[in-house]
This record gives structure tokens, C-alpha cells and sequence, in this order.
């Protein structure tokens, strides 16, 4: 259990009054968390405070050689205004395994949902009450050793910081358009793609600097060896409905474990669906798109939760998918999780968590 030391702003700031205008991760709210780290002494100076710049030594570690990790999850309200959060222990589960790979040092899954429920509380009100917006919940680590030597830090600092957000789709789903990647790649096997880390971000944007100027919004990464099997899209897990069964890549230690994308496996499974992970190349996927059997695509994560896709490009070709609208089971799986996240949907496998 955390002692959490909480100091309230005395200038609180006026709340966006449009919340059709929310956009993403413009606008913080009144105050954040802050704990540190140091070796030997271990977490300490659990604080909420107000929301305010933070100083640190250029020569910070987390500058020069990004030691760092984050975390991205959502408080929605539900029917009667109560906050909520989607399976916040995953997301503390997914630290430590980040965490590892990063030589950060582990934080007690109880600490960091303590932590996460502590600080939305103080914020309750900027989360929003339009139908499709939330507050995106930031949690992060940085390395905060002032050395230039590359070693793993001896201080951290664990922060949590709170954003409204609109709406992804303003008026209902719809699909996007994807670029398949076959020159940069995002991540190898025995790399740090698993791990939800800047690096693997910093490493991507040329390849969607690419997608934008060719009129794709995201970019569909394939493996990084072969280049020849479908890894992720961005910030999201990718699925194919391919005659009848569900499809998506498996877990190789090259893709993020989304918590969307287990939650979907969970509902497919429990729907009747054949759920298969395992490797799909791009070659698969064109020869099931000639033969028909291509039914639906869809990316899964947090911010948009379930994405249909309309349109992918390899090389030269574009494949529309199915009629390029969306799919029945992509439309059934986004009404189910946004409902058990709203509390409008029974809650069967006990993923929400009241704050
Ligand atoms: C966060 C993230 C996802 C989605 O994970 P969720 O837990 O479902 O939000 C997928 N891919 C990458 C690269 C990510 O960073």
C-alpha cells in the first residue's frame, strides 16, 4: 500500500467546454503522480500534485540512451457518472514485463493501480460525459541518473499523467486505410518490441512519415528478419476473419501484447469463433483476399479499441476488404468491449475495476 501524499492546485484550471473538440493528448488535466526510485532505498515519495513542468540535469539518462518505458489505459464514466477502469492489472503486469527487458526496476502491480485509481480520483471531473470520450491515463517511467555512461540508472521517476480525449470516431466506425511496410521494419525477435517503450516508436516514424505521404494512416509492419509475416499496424494489434476463424499473429516477443487484443481472443473464444495465433504471411493474406475468403479486418487498442480496416497496400496493390465497409464481427466486437467498459454490457470475465 502506498502512502500517497496529496497536494491539491489552488488555481485550477477551466475544464473544455466543447467535448466534441476533446482531440488526443492535447489537454492535461489539474494534477499528476510522481514517485522515485533509488537503488538501495527502493520506491518512495508516493505524491499527487499539481500538473506542472519537471526539472531535470541535462544530462538526465533518459535523454541520451532512453531508458524509459510508458503505459496507456482509459477511465470512462458509466450510466450513473462513476469512474471506471478496463483491466488496469494488465497494464501493471505489462510494466514489469517492459520494465524488465529495460533493467527499470520492478513496481508491485498493487502500487501502480493504487496509483492510477488515486490520481484519476482527484481528477473525476475532467473525465468526460460525451458518448465515445475518456480520460487516456498515462503512466511512465524515465531513467534520471545524470551520466553520460551507458549502464541501467540508479534513480527513476514514475509518473502518471491524465489527458481527456474525444471520440475516436466522431460518427461510427470507420475504416481506415493501412500501408504495409516491406523495407524499415519495427522490431526483431530477442529486441524490445514487446516492450511499450519510446524506442520502438522513435524507430517508426519514418515508415508512417511514409504511409501519410502515400494517403495510408497507418502502417501494418511485417516481420523483421524475413519480412514475409504480419506483425502489428502501429499502436495496434492486427485480425483476420478468414473463412469463418479468427486470425492474428501470435505473440513471438517481436509484437505488444495488447490488452485489447487479448480481450478480443477472450470474447471470440467465448462467441464460438475458432481462434488461431500464429504466424500469417502477407502471401496468405493476398491468396485469401483473391479466393474470397478474406471476410473482415481490424486492428485492436486502447485508444480507437476496435479499428476495421477498408483498404491494405503492398507494393503495388491495394485490396479493398470485404465491401470496404465494416464487418459484422468487428461492429459486435467494438459494442461489446465499449459497453462492458461504460457499464451498459455485463461484465462476465470481471475486467472492470471501479475507482
Ligand atoms: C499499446 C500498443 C498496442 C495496443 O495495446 P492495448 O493494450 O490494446 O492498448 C499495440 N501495439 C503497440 C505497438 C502498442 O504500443
Amino acid at each position: 500500500m502506498l502512502d500517497i501524499k496529496i497536494t491539491k492546485t489552488t488555481t485550477p484550471k477551466a475544464k473544455p467546454a466543447d467535448e466534441s473538440k476533446l482531440g488526443f493528448g492535447k489537454i492535461f488535466t489539474d494534477h499528476m503522480f510522481i514517485m522515485n526510485y533509488t537503488e538501495g532505498q527502493g520506491w518512495h515519495d508516493a505524491r499527487i500534485v499539481p500538473y506542472e513542468n519537471v526539472s531535470l540535469s541535462p544530462a538526465a539518462m533518459v535523454f541520451h540512451y532512453g531508458q524509459e518505458m510508458f503505459e496507456g489505459l482509459k477511465a470512462y464514466r458509466g450510466a450513473n457518472g462513476e469512474p471506471r477502469l478496463f483491466r488496469p492489472d494488465m497494464n501493471a503486469k505489462r510494466t514489469n514485463a517492459t520494465n524488465e527487458r529495460l533493467c527499470i526496476p520492478q513496481l508491485p502491480e498493487e502500487d501502480f493501480v493504487q496509483a492510477v485509481k488515486a490520481v484519476v480520483k482527484v481528477d473525476e471531473d475532467w473525465i468526460p460525459r460525451a458518448a465515445g470520450t475518456s480520460l487516456y491515463i498515462r503512466p511512465f517511467i524515465i531513467a534520471t541518473d545524470d551520466f553520460l555512461g551507458v549502464a541501467p540508472s540508479k534513480t527513476y521517476m514514475f509518473m502518471i499523467i491524465l489527458s481527456p480525449s474525444g471520440a475516436y470516431y466522431a460518427s461510427g466506425l470507420a475504416p481506415v486505410g493501412i500501408w504495409i511496410e516491406d523495407d524499415y521494419v519495427r522490431a526483431v525477435r530477442g529486441g524490445i518490441g514487446f516492450a511499450k517503450t519510446g524506442g520502438n516508436y522513435a524507430a517508426s516514424l519514418a515508415a508512417q512519415v511514409k504511409a501519410h505521404d502515400g494517403g495510408y494512416s497507418q502502417v501494418l509492419w511485417l516481420d523483421g528478419v524475413e519480412r514475409k509475416y504480419i506483425e502489428e499496424v502501429g499502436a495496434m494489434n492486427i485480425f483476420f476473419k478468414i473463412d469463418g476463424k479468427v486470425v492474428t499473429p501470435a505473440l513471438s516477443g517481436s509484437i505488444l501484447p495488447g490488452i485489447t487484443r487479448n480481450s478480443v481472443i477472450t470474447l471470440c473464444k467465448n462467441w464460438g469463433y475458432e481462434v488461431e495465433e500464429r504466424k500469417i504471411s502477407v502471401d496468405e493474406l493476398i491468396e485469401a483476399q483473391n479466393t474470397g475468403k478474406l471476410e473482415e479486418v481490424f486492428g485492436t487498442g486502447t485508444a480507437a479499441v476496435i479499428s476495421p480496416v477498408g483498404t491494405l497496400r503492398y507494393k503495388d496493390d491495394v485490396m479493398t476488404i470485404g465491401s470496404g465497409s465494416i464487418g459484422e464481427l468487428s461492429q459486435k466486437l467494438y459494442d461489446t468491449v465499449t459497453g462492458i467498459q461504460n457499464g451498459t454490457v455485463a461484465d462476465e470475465f470481471g475486467w472492470t475495476v471501479l475507482v
